[in-house]
């Protein structure tokens, strides 16, 4: 049988791979030489784990949510990485990559932020490794997300609003690139998703992977059997959901749900749903589907989650979906700011915009009473709560 997994040459099926500029080639294959010896070695474990207990507040809880199971018909436990220091999953993947960063050498950090999330989480960790910090975000987001870029600036980053294109992540990924391009030597890139060339799809599902560890150890406590039936978890660029699948991804009982952003509507023009609309093409130096305009122009998405909106997808998501692993369903803005209410409502928590996709998705599924879920809520809304006031329902 085929794997799921990304195979040596760092492709998951037709997707992936590694399309970068010339004069980044020698930093790539550096990264592609080094990364799974670094976070293979016990040294890099031992110190990775206990950052995570001690400074995230890992294990995150799995949470039996006994409200919304009976709404819903069956039995659904919350994988709650909205408790994690900083708010969300991000921080997994960022003190992952500043430990590998420093055992590279590299002294300077960059990395692109939408919203700001990823932005925040790598700040942060610069912050406690005492490491340089330039982060490039879109001047619209700056403005958008003012909160985060003061976080940021308190954490001692140096925000760098991006003017090109439409002044969002897409532009910002770019101005990213090239700071690279030009610091090949001394400059690290800590990308936030499950995106760009290989292997930071890889590395970051792995770094991410020890969500579905902690699943297979709490499901095997509470139910006295490691697998869930479902799998349900919303995506961006994919990399709560890799974490979530990732020992799942080769076992066939377990039936795996992503949940993209809709946005007005699939066929509404103001939508991020990339598996839905999407076709293969490059972005951000893998192959992978994008939504792009008939001449190969990356079209701009939309979606009320600042999180959501991005115009590619991990390719490790796009194989699942074209090998139809994966079932992937597009939640509109108005169906994810239901599901929020609805999980406030029954359970006493707010999710983030992000998470709330997932949550959307429960709604499209049907299930026995028997079912096992496990849905990861992604982070928390503190940070959306502008967003909920707006639509209050
Ligand atoms: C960034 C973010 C996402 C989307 O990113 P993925 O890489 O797809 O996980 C989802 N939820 C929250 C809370 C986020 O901050």
């Amino acid at each position: 049988m085929d794997s799921y997994q990304v195979n040596n040459e760092g492709y998951y099926g037709e997707f992936g791979g590694a399309y970068i500029p010339e004069i980044l080639h020698r930093c790539v294959q550096e990264l592609q030489d080094t990364y799974l010896q670094v976070l293979q070695s016990e040294s890099f474990k031992q110190e990775y784990d206990q950052l995570l207990r001690d400074y995230v507040g890992r294990p995150s809880p799995l949470y039996l949510a006994s409200r919304l199971s009976e709404k819903y018909g069956c039995k659904i436990y919350l994988k709650r990485e909205d408790l994690n220091h900083t708010g969300a999953h991000k921080i997994n993947n960022t003190i992952g990559q500043i430990l590998l960063a420093r055992r590279m050498g590299k002294r300077r950090i960059i990395a692109e932020t939408g919203a700001g999330q990823h932005g925040v989480a790598t700040a942060t960790v610069c912050a406690l490794m005492n490491m340089e910090c330039i982060v490039y975000m879109g001047k619209t987001d700056v403005e958008r997300q003012r909160v985060n870029v003061e976080k940021m600036k308190m954490l001692g980053a140096t925000v760098v609003p991006v003017t090109s294109g439409n002044m969002t992540l897409k532009d910002a990924t770019n101005e990213a690139i090239r700071d690279w391009c030009c610091h090949p030597s001394d400059t690290y890139y800590i990308i936030g998703s499950t995106v760009g060339p290989h292997p930071y799809p890889d590395m970051v599902a792995r770094l991410q992977s020890v969500i579905s560890e902690e699943i297979r150890r709490q499901l095997l406590e509470h139910e006295g059997r490691e697998y869930p039936d479902y799998l349900i978890a919303c995506v961006g660029g994919g990399s709560n959901a890799a974490g979530t699948i990732y020992h799942y991804l080769d076992d066939p009982r377990v039936r795996i749900v992503l949940a993209e952003a809709g946005g007005l509507g699939i066929d509404s023009g103001k939508t991020a749903a990339t598996i839905a609309l999407g076709r293969v093409g490059i972005i951000h130096g893998a192959r992978t589907y994008v939504i792009q305009n008939e001449d190969g122009q990356i079209e701009e998405p939309y979606s009320i989650s600042a999180g959501l909106d991005y115009p590619g997808i991990g390719p490790l998501h796009a194989n699942l979906a074209h090998q139809q692993r994966a079932t992937v369903l597009a939640v509109n803005d108005d169906e994810a700011i239901r599901a929020a209410y609805e999980l406030t409502r029954l359970e006493g928590i707010i999710p983030a915009l992000e998470s709330a996709h997932a949550l959307g998705a429960l709604a499209k599924l049907t299930f026995k009473p028997s079912d096992i879920v496990v849905l990861t809520v992604s982070g928390r809304g503190d940070k959306d709560m502008e967003t909920y006031l707006k639509y209050a329902l």
